[in-house]
């Protein structure tokens, strides 16, 4: 591993005999880093450092290079490659003469002047993430104040209800803002991959719970629902609205998850996640625990400040309660910090069985003591349903609003509602029954109300007044929809 960087030192930087280049799709900015972390060897993050600096600066790199190919090039026969890879070439074509061209892979400024998420999302976080990872090692305030802003435009402006970002099927990219089209959405499972990496980054430079947040919120959704129930199919688009045959006419991936991709990315992506997953549950913050996620699991920092041992229980997803043991401790006064989720802010604590009022420090409830061996922290929360709304900017969603249980999206399928789900209208002021079922062998809770469903006549067009008549509808965890069959599914439903 260390030739390949080698070479690629060699051939990419500023002296008169290298390429003043960089990556189109960014990755190895970040890999770098974590070279360094793992060596100490500076010269990896001087590559990375100078990848992120180079980019973006004139003469364009990538302009230069396209003259110098335009007198090498061959002729090349693409009728037999995949009809996904011509349109893809095809559609490179089109767009290498725009105006934005650049901004398709984050080269139209140097990236710490880039404060709007633009271009194919996953290049785009792959490099945020590389750029969080810098402001942290060189200490570089611009750097992050740059990451910061990217941050807010993602998740304030540019993010799915269920962290999907890059929304544009053209270019698998960010767009613009509020643009989050529900049937047409991209969101493309490795982007919100690489969301995740960005928000791991900047959490390791500052505590704020909206990090741990969003990637509770990646985790529970989009990334569950990217794979089947049985673990052979995958998602590589993520809609908020399927109707099959629309799809097809819109020449889109169907409502069903492929087992093989052209471009077979994603998949091996949602694995390494899953195997990494303990990444993201505990980190510390100025040599104290901070419990980020609700997974039942074990943690033995022994050996630091706070000598701690604790194991984690939870019953999430179906559940709203955590229990945490300390298994071993130094019984030295110290803080353990937890998450007070965006979702619950009343989050209720018990310390060996006896209620806690906790003080609140940038979203995380911080308890200081002095733990002891078999001390019991129990977390509860309210998993009451809760219906959600977004901003009225996000045109698709006026009027509409989307159901969670706890951190758990839920969505309308057709094979328990009957088709044309749009014709359904919710109450503001639903009650919801629970019910537990199971979806191809898997334990889910279901939630039931009554609503209203439009009726149609023969007239496509009317004066009439819409007739509405009472229904039952059945809510289904989103991760659970299209493992019955490819049919309708509905995440933004009309609200009365
Ligand atoms: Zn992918």
């Amino acid at each position: 591993m260390e030739k390949y960087v080698d070479h690629i030192i060699s051939i990419f930087g500023k002296n008169p005999n290298q390429k003043r280049g960089y990556p189109g799709h960014q990755e190895i900015e970040l890999a770098l880093v974590k070279a360094y972390e793992l060596t100490g060897n500076e010269k990896y993050l001087k590559l990375s450092n100078y990848f992120i600096e180079e980019r973006g600066t004139l003469p364009h790199y990538f302009d230069e290079e396209t003259k110098k190919l335009k007198e090498v090039e061959e002729i090349i026969d693409y009728s037999k490659f995949p009809s996904e890879v011509r349109d893809f070439i095809r559609w490179q074509d089109n767009h290498s003469n725009s105006v934005k061209k650049h901004d398709y892979v984050q080269a139209h400024d140097v990236p710490r002047k880039q404060y709007t998420a633009e271009g194919h999302s996953v290049r785009a976080l792959y490099m945020f993430t590389s750029m969080a990872d810098l402001a942290r090692l060189n200490n570089d305030s611009d750097m992050l104040n740059t990451c910061k802003k990217l941050w807010r435009n993602i998740v304030d402006k540019r993010m799915y209800v269920h962290s999907g970002v890059g929304s544009s099927h053209h270019g698998e990219r960010f767009s613009f803002d509020y643009d989050l089209t529900n049937d047409m959405a991209y969101a493309e499972t490795c982007a919100t991959i690489a969301l995740i990496y960005f928000a791991d980054r900047l959490s390791r430079i500052e505590l704020n719970s909206e990090y741990s947040d969003i990637i509770e919120n990646s985790i529970y959704n989009l990334i569950l629902a990217s794979t089947s129930i049985d673990g052979k199919g995958f998602f590589y688009d993520n809609y908020l609205e399927c109707n099959p045959g629309f799809l097809q006419f819109q020449n889109r991936r169907h409502g069903i998850r492929d087992e093989y991709h052209t471009c077979s990315c994603c998949p091996p992506n949602v694995l390494r996640l899953i195997a990494s997953l303990d990444i993201y549950i505990y980190s510390s913050y100025k040599d104290q625990l901070v419990v980020n996620q609700f997974i039942s699991s074990e943690l033995d920092i022994s050996n630091n400040k706070q000598g701690l041992k604790i194991k984690q229980i939870s019953k999430f997803p179906s559940e709203g309660n955590s229990i945490i043991e300390i298994l071993e401790s130094n019984n030295s006064n110290s803080s353990i910090f937890i998450r007070i989720p965006k979702w619950d802010k009343n989050m209720k604590v018990l310390i060996n069985n006896e209620q806690f009022k906790y003080s609140v420090a940038d979203g995380f409830a911080e308890i200081n003591r002095k733990w002891k061996k078999e001390d019991k922290i129990e977390l509860n929360f309210d998993f009451s349903p809760k219906l959600l709304r977004s901003n009225s900017n996000v045109r698709y969603n006026i009027r509409k609003a989307c159901l969670f249980r706890g951190p758990i999206l839920y969505c309308l399928e057709g094979v328990d509602n009957g088709d044309k789900l749009n014709q359904i209208i919710v109450n503001s002021d639903s009650k919801f029954e629970q019910k537990n079922e199971k979806i191809a062998d898997l334990d889910i809770i279901s939630l039931s109300t009554k609503a209203s469903r439009i009726q149609s006549n023969d007239d496509l067009y009317s004066e009439e007044k819409p007739i509405l008549k009472e229904t039952e509808i059945k809510f289904i965890p989103y991760y659970t929809w299209s493992n019955r069959g490819e049919n309708e599914m509905l995440v933004w439903i009309n609200e009365k």
